[in-house]
């Protein structure tokens, strides 16, 4: 799940985590990567996201954890699902059935012994159209590219830019409304981490740091809107849009992406 830009954890303190802690949130993450893998696998034409996310919530709770968005701010589900124009933060139900061609982006956290977990991803229903599956590939390869600036030493900026220069450089469009967040006891903690360059000096990367990285790209304008329901995010031209999220932290031996799935998922 993403936050709204210059929402409440701009101005709350990075908090540092102990190695024992980072070890804590590996395993929530963990869990996280093990979910929206079995989310993947069972995302296929008919499926309803009600389905997928009674699944996820299943899987959770056998593991001991309780799903970190049902009921934030009043969120109805433990999975966001968000198709094709949906950016983020879609509502399960039972009426919204995956069609082939279709693009699913699951979003999914967890706390862990008191510790959150956040990864998203975008999910091919079927074969998707040349372009929509170009818009994912570039999404996916932004984050990856984001994530070798998380080095200490670097400024949030670095990890901005890098996301920004790749997409647009390739003719998509970033929103900028939501972005990534510091991760830790709280699902969303300080700093921001925006998928475009702001004005102004960023905080700098220190040991101990984890961030939710999450660039939201659309293939045409970078507008957005919220509908009535007050949560789904879809793009204001209803062109399609894909997310990618992993938590990482910043450790010496550069990052460190607590999330990782096992095999690559989500082209
Ligand atoms: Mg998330
Ligand atoms: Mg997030």
């Amino acid at each position: 799940m993403c936050s709204c830009a210059g929402g409440q954890q701009a101005s709350k303190p990075i908090l540092v985590k102990s190695s024992d802690e980072i070890l804590i949130m590996r395993e929530a993450n963990q869990i996280v990567a093990e979910v929206l893998s079995m989310v993947y696998e069972a995302v296929e034409p008919g499926i309803s996201t009600f389905e997928l996310d009674k699944m996820a919530e299943t899987l959770c709770i056998e593991r001991k954890c309780i799903p970190a968005f049902k009921g934030y701010h009043g969120f109805p589900a433990s999975l966001c699902t968000s198709i094709n124009e949906e950016v983020v933060h879609g509502i399960p139900s039972r009426k919204r059935k995956l069609k082939k061609g279709d693009i699913l982006s699951v979003d999914f956290g967890v706390n862990f012994k008191g510790f959150f977990g956040d990864s998203a991803l975008t999910i091919p229903v079927g074969k998707v159209a040349h372009k929509v599956h170009q818009l994912m590939i570039a999404t996916q390869q932004s984050l990856e590219l984001a994530i070798e600036q998380v080095v200490i030493g670097n400024r949030i900026s670095d990890i901005s830019k890098a996301i920004q220069g790749y997409v647009e450089n390739k003719g998509y469009s970033i929103v900028r409304q939501f972005v990534g967040h510091g991760i830790g006891c709280s699902l969303h903690e300080g700093p921001e981490i925006p998928n475009y360059v702001q004005g102004g000096q960023s905080p700098r990367l220190i040991e101990g740091m984890v961030i939710a990285i999450e660039p939201m790209v659309n293939l045409g304008t970078h507008k957005v809107k919220v509908l009535g329901d007050g949560w789904t995010v879809i793009t204001a031209d209803k062109k399609p849009s894909a997310h990618f999220e992993h938590s990482v932290a910043v450790t010496t031996d550069g990052p460190l992406v607590l999330s990782a799935r096992d095999k690559f998922m989500g082209i």
